[in-house]
């Protein structure tokens, strides 16, 4: 049960899943970069001595498969223009550059025909359904007429949890009213998703939606499609002109079904959070900003809301409607071939797997053989060390330690170098010790970080007793501060968090 707490031993808490995946695992990741950070702080005290910028844990960014993904008009439209060896060199960004050598006119027509297949689905798809659960069949007629290939259509589509704020398009009914009621750019907006079966409020969210969509003002501009599927999903992040998703930030661990929307020519606008944050380019697409600006999330939500609608009216729905003479927007056609050249690339499966391999698999693979040779020779090893170490570590013993006055008065000038000489009783153990030195800064939130960590050498060996010695200088000037920090060493270990046994002292 240990295992799985951030402090053994301490009965009355909980047994946590992820914390006995991180205890019972050699290496742990995030799936995006800022998912990876936030992992860091979140399992910071399973292996305590250490900073969450210290952690092991990093971060492979999800990816989505192409071949099942990307709608057969977009697949033969690549087939043409691209490298043969396309699909299986789908992640290099070279190839994707001749996306540019498309024409504007296919471009446009590639999205038309996906356009008119989505509304085609949903006419063929809902009709009945709708008849027969939603009374008034000439009101579902007539939205049925109203679904218009034509318009400006945003697609929303996912799980209905919280925090992925699907209400939040609906802060401000009255403005939401004018931007969709406005004949001059005309905008429909499709909704899907499923609430879990135990989240009340996620339920309550998708009941909302409907009864909005209801409304006079909004029929036949905010669709609310049952029964959110694969089918459903490919149909929508292939059919829709704009992939809109507004998670608060930052609990949006990566998303995906944007990057779906990616490889079809669909543009994203969406929080700058999970995959987005790293995905999102100028010019190819849009981003609501990262910063969080209020500690209130209902001002929060009020913002984004606004930044939603205010991006929308200003840039989005213009440059859409900046038709040429030959109908379309070269605009848009850019900022879909930037989409399509500068961000797909990098959200392919095979660019995931790749990063799979090599930060994690190759590594444990060869480690796996390196453990398992005759007859696990070395996974005995380790483990024989470590129990000795685990015996003998609260009774090594700090001998003597010296340091010039500046250091202990901890006063010292930037640019100067200043000796550390350290006496360790091993008790035994050979040469099992580590011993580093580090300096901490504070930033305003209160939280420590570490500016350097600064190793000591072995200079002498007497018996069991080990003189350590480091150089100490900071270039920097400010307020820091300076820490001991001892560890078991071995080089056969994988990290320091395999063996987190840390004694600190100053
Ligand atoms: C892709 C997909 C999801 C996940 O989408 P996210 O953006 O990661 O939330 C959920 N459901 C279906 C049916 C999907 O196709």
């Amino acid at each position: 049960m240990d295992l799985g707490r951030n402090n053994p031993g301490d009965k009355g808490e909980r047994f946590c899943m992820s914390v006995f995946a991180c205890n019972t695992s050699q290496e742990v990741n995030g799936v995006s970069w800022l998912h990876g950070k936030v992992s860091q702080e979140m399992f910071a005290s399973i292996w305590k001595g250490y900073f969450p910028e210290e952690s092991h844990v990093g971060y492979v960014t999800n990816g989505v498969h192409f071949p099942t993904w990307s709608a057969t008009e977009w697949k033969q439209l690549y087939a043409k223009y691209f490298n043969e060896n396309f699909l299986y060199d789908q992640s290099n960004p070279k190839i994707w550059e001749a996306i540019y050598n498309v024409s504007d006119e296919e471009i446009w027509k590639t999205r038309m025909t996906m356009k008119n297949k989505l509304v085609d689905y949903i006419r063929k798809q809902f009709r009945e359904t709708w008849l027969k659960n939603q009374g008034d069949p000439s009101r579902i007629v007539s939205l049925m007429d109203k679904i218009n290939p034509n318009a400006l259509l945003i697609g929303f589509g996912r799980r209905f949890a919280t925090y992925k704020r699907a209400h939040l398009l609906f802060t401000d009914l009255e403005r939401l009213a004018k931007i969709v009621n406005n004949p001059d750019y005309p905008v429909q907006f499709l909704f899907t998703g499923k609430a879990h079966p135990h989240d009340g409020a996620g339920q309550g969210l998708i009941k909302r939606i409907i009864e909005i969509s209801r409304r006079p003002e909004f029929l036949g501009k905010i669709i609310f499609l049952e029964n959110y599927d694969m089918q459903l999903a490919r149909r929508l992040v292939s059919g829709v002109d704009i992939w809109l998703n507004t998670p608060t930030r930052p609990l949006e661990a990566s998303g995906t079904s944007g990057e779906k929307a990616l490889m079809n020519g669909v543009v994203n606008f969406s929080v700058l959070d999970g995959w987005w944050l790293e995905g999102y380019r100028e010019g190819a697409g849009w981003a609501l900003t990262e910063k969080r600006t209020y500690q209130n999330q209902d001002h929060q939500d009020q913002l984004d809301a606004a930044t939603i609608y205010s991006i929308l009216e200003t840039e989005i729905l213009p440059l859409y409607y900046a038709r040429n003479k030959k109908g379309y927007s070269e605009g848009w056609v850019k900022t879909i071939k930037n989409s399509i050249a500068q961000i797909a690339p990098h959200y392919t499966m095979k660019r995931q797997l790749d990063d799979y391999y090599n930060k994690f698999y190759i590594k444990e693979a060869k480690r796996f053989q390196m453990l398992s040779a005759n007859d696990n020779a070395k996974a005995k090893e380790i483990a024989a060390w470590k129990e000795e170490v685990v015996a003998k570590w609260d009774s090594i013993e700090i001998v003597s330690c010296e340091k010039t006055e500046e250091l202990v008065k901890g006063a010292i000038e930037s640019g100067k170098e200043y000796t550390i000489t350290y006496v360790i009783d091993e008790k035994g153990l050979n040469d099992a010790v580590g011993l580093e030195l580090v300096t901490t800064y504070t930033t305003a939130d209160d939280k420590q970080h570490v500016y350097s960590v600064e190793p000591f050498s072995v200079i002498k060996k007497e018996g069991n007793l080990y003189t350590f010695q480091a150089k100490h200088s900071l270039s920097n000037a400010g307020s820091f501060k300076v820490s001991y920090r001892m560890f078991p060493k071995n080089p056969d270990l994988p990290h320091r968090q395999d063996f987190c046994y840390v004694r600190w002292f100053v």
